[in-house]
């Protein structure tokens, strides 16, 4: 075995574990675990400074797991969308292809936390090359974003496979990956998966950091031998009550992530998934958060702040309004409040 996989091996599954660990308020948790599945790794846990921390909502069970009656248990009707199992086709030129069932640590807020980690999550060679055949049967495709689960807790073989048959189809241009890894278990970075993933570019890997605690030393280890790689990087961080939902910790977050070489691409309204209400902000949470954003920090480091709409309907980005009035001349503000015009082309200047 490999060291990443000794170190997974040695995570908090079960009730009785956790209580071993860390000092909770155990009542209704054993009820949370048979729903939702729970994986602490021994570096994660390590990471957790005190009860309720930023970096314990992320990864410990919660009694408000199974009191949200709010929530739906596929938002974002993916399975509906699904052609063929573990392949959601919602957009007209690429995929998300589900390839793993794992992942490293299971988020409390997980969008999908339906299914991953359980056996509701059936993933199979048949799965796989069900999914193959519907991408190369459709050319228009020409992207897809391999998930799951954590695509990077499959072993370097099978991840080279998928690698491999993908390369196959002429008509994929573009892999993407979206992965965990690099802010839960960054020693999977390894040279030897690094070798793999080089091989097979235009390779892109949007990976998943929500505080800025998680940036260790070994993270950015684990970036920058990708970025070495000539693998460009992105983030996809979660807007979480509790854990990064004020100005501060964001652009802290945000400025150390283009530190390790890591470009900020989406900033997450948290989806409508039933077990994750009580980590919901209201939508003018992100937009301020934006404001204080916008001219204040490097563009480099700021992300699109989007809404996964209900029902599959796509991403929708949520941007504060700048624009005070339309008409022959535009009238807005600029990033310090100060009104501003622009005459529209044309117009008389
Ligand atoms: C988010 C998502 C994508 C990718 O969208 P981008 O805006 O290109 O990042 C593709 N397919 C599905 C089903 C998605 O949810
Ligand atoms: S790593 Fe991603 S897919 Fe896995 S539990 Fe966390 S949010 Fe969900």
């Amino acid at each position: 075995m490999e060291p990443w996989q000794i170190i997974l091996q040695d995570s908090i599954t079960t009730l009785d574990d956790l209580k071993k660990h860390l000092d909770c308020d155990s009542t209704a948790l054993g009820e949370v675990i048979a729903n939702f599945p729970m994986r602490i790794n021994p570096y994660f846990l390590k990471l957790i400074q005190s009860p309720g921390d930023p970096l314990w909502k992320q990864a410990v069970p919660d009694a408000a797991e199974i009191r949200d009656g709010i929530c739906a248990v596929d938002p974002l009707a993916e399975e509906e969308l699904s052609p063929v199992p573990n392949l959601v086709h919602k957009y007209p030129d690429r995929v998300l292809f589900l390839v793993s069932s794992q992942c490293a640590m299971y988020c409390r807020f997980c969008t999908r936390k339906r299914k991953v980690g359980t056996d509701r999550m059936r993933i199979s060679e048949k799965t796989l090359a069900a999914g193959y055949g519907y991408l190369r049967n459709h050319p228009e495709i020409k992207e897809v974003l391999l998930s799951g689960g954590d695509p990077l807790l499959l072993s370097d073989d099978t991840i080279g496979a998928i690698l491999e048959n993908l390369r196959a189809i002429p008509s994929i241009e573009i892999i993407r990956i979206g992965t965990r890894v690099p802010s839960v278990l960054p020693m999977r970075i390894t040279d030897r998966l690094v070798a793999i993933l080089k091989a097979h570019h235009p390779l892109y890997i949007n990976t998943h950091f929500n505080h800025p605690l998680e940036i260790t030393k070994e993270a950015s280890i684990a970036c920058m031998k990708l970025a070495d790689a000539g693998i460009p990087l992105g983030c996809q961080t979660v807007l979480l009550k509790g854990v990064n939902d004020n100005a501060a910790t964001m652009k802290q977050l945000l400025q150390t992530l283009l530190r390790i070489r890591v470009k900020p691409y989406y900033l997450f309204q948290a989806d409508l998934t039933r077990g994750t209400d009580h980590f919901r902000t209201a939508t003018e949470t992100g937009m301020t958060i934006m404001r204080s954003l916008y001219g204040h920090i490097s563009g480099m480091a700021v992300p699109t702040f989007a809404l996964d709409a209900p029902g599959g309907k796509g991403k929708i980005p949520l941007t504060p309004q700048y624009i005070l009035e339309k008409g022959k001349t535009l009238l807005f503000e600029n990033y310090k409040g100060e009104v501003c015009t622009y005459p529209e082309a044309g117009e008389s200047i």
